[in-house]
């Protein structure tokens, strides 16, 4: 039975929360502590107005509803549905003997934080379960960074944790709906293995979060910045706060060859 590590009010956390904090630490305390917010382009806005919306249809269809009102005048929301249901038979199959929910949300209480995940679609059988997930970016060339995408990982994680299957009768497949000619799947199998590694890097993770946490609460001392030298700052939209300017690291150098005169001036 694992001990509590966490003590704080932030405590409610999903992939995005992990994927951010393992990216860069002070990002997370800028969005989730400092409340800064970050712009989206009209492009990003696009991309998540269509994303819930065909998300919506998808929860509909499968709750049995009629979803022609919803993609009326949307013929290509509609072509894409139409192609998905196609190209993925287990959205189309139903049978009684077969557990299916859309939209399944589960959370499981890990060190004392919340670890929440809601399945766009969750299938169970006797022997296995399925998680699929809708996406509505192009299929990936490289199956790698989704496999090490918290997504991937917590998503297989929790529902290890929380139902009587074995790592090795769970799936989660991603399916990439707006793929050409048609919809694109990549599926990850999980195993024991698998699923002891998760648990000791969200251990890990979760135990940095809390210290990081409780300086910041004492002193502050600011979470952890990622390396400069990463080249990530430079299009992150806190580089300025964060003093990762191509102009603020021309001045802190600048700044740290004058202490050098100076210290070279002092008389021994
Ligand atoms: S500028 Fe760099 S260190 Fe600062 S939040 Fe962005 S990525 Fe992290």
């Amino acid at each position: 039975m694992s001990h509590s590590i966490n003590s704080f009010p932030f405590t409610r956390l999903s992939q995005g929360h992990l994927n951010l904090l393992e990216n860069c630490p002070r990002k997370f305390q800028h969005i989730y502590f400092d409340q800064l917010g970050v712009p989206i382009s009209y492009e990003q806005q696009e991309r998540l107005s269509w994303g819930s919306h065909f998300h919506l249809l998808m929860q509909q269809r499968e709750l049995g509803l009629p979803v022609e009102s919803l993609v009326e005048g949307e013929q290509q929301l509609h072509q894409w549905l139409s192609a998905l249901i196609n190209a993925a038979p287990e959205v189309l199959n139903r049978d009684t003997q077969t557990f299916r929910e859309s939209e399944h949300c589960r959370t499981l209480n890990f060190h004392g934080y919340l670890l929440t995940v809601v399945y766009d679609l969750l299938i169970g059988t006797n022997s296995c379960a399925q998680i699929l997930d809708w996406k509505t970016f192009p299929q990936p060339k490289n199956r790698q960074p989704l496999a090490t995408d918290w997504q991937t990982r917590l998503y297989l994680y929790v529902l290890t944790e929380t139902s009587d299957y074995l790592p090795e009768q769970i799936s989660m497949t991603y399916w990439f709906v707006k793929s050409q000619p048609r919809p694109q799947s990549l599926k990850f199998s999980y195993s024991r293995i698998q699923h002891q590694k998760n648990r000791e890097d969200l251990t890990e993770l979760l135990g940095q979060l809390s210290c990081w946490q409780q300086r910041y609460q004492d002193d502050p001392i600011g979470f952890p910045q990622i390396a400069a030298s990463t080249g990530r700052c430079q299009n992150c939209s806190f580089a300025v706060r964060c003093q990762r300017t191509p102009e603020s690291v021309v001045n802190n150098t600048k700044g740290l060859l004058a202490n050098l005169t100076e210290l070279q001036e002092v008389p021994l």
